[in-house]
């Protein structure tokens, strides 16, 4: 697990790291005394890709200091700006489609190049709100 330490950094750590799949970080805090991912944004994107972590073309998402998870885009290795949103489901791959909110287990679309449910071919959500 990694952890950062500096004050004037974000501290977080992994929370699923899958080849091939979104990588999913979430905020530690203490945010009285560390800044949230969301504020080191440019940082805890750098980190990621100095590590070899995030190669081009993989996708972040992380839990924020409200528990929210959103995505963070990231353009050429850097950070691009924020996406809202839950991420799509990695594993266990049972959720909720995003569209009917009807109970799913994702299946793998190679056109879409993403997991989706079968009842809409929508992103299949775990956790927080939809
Ligand atoms: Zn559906």
């Amino acid at each position: 697990m990694i952890r950062t330490s500096f004050a004037r950094e974000a501290r977080w750590h992994i929370v699923t790291d899958q080849p091939g799949q979104p990588l999913l970080i979430e905020d530690d805090g203490p945010w009285s005394s560390h800044p949230t991912i969301t504020n080191d944004a440019e940082g805890v994107v750098a980190k990621l890709v100095a590590r070899g972590i995030l190669p081009p073309g993989r996708r972040l998402f992380y839990v924020d200091s409200d528990g929210r998870t959103d995505e963070l885009l990231v353009r050429d290795s850097r950070f691009a700006g924020f996406a809202p949103g839950p991420m799509p489901v990695i594993e266990p791959r049972v959720g909720f489609c995003a569209r009917c909110h009807d109970n799913a287990v994702a299946e793998w679309s190679e056109e879409m190049q993403a997991w989706v449910s079968p009842c809409c071919a929508e992103p299949v959500l775990v956790g927080g709100e939809a």
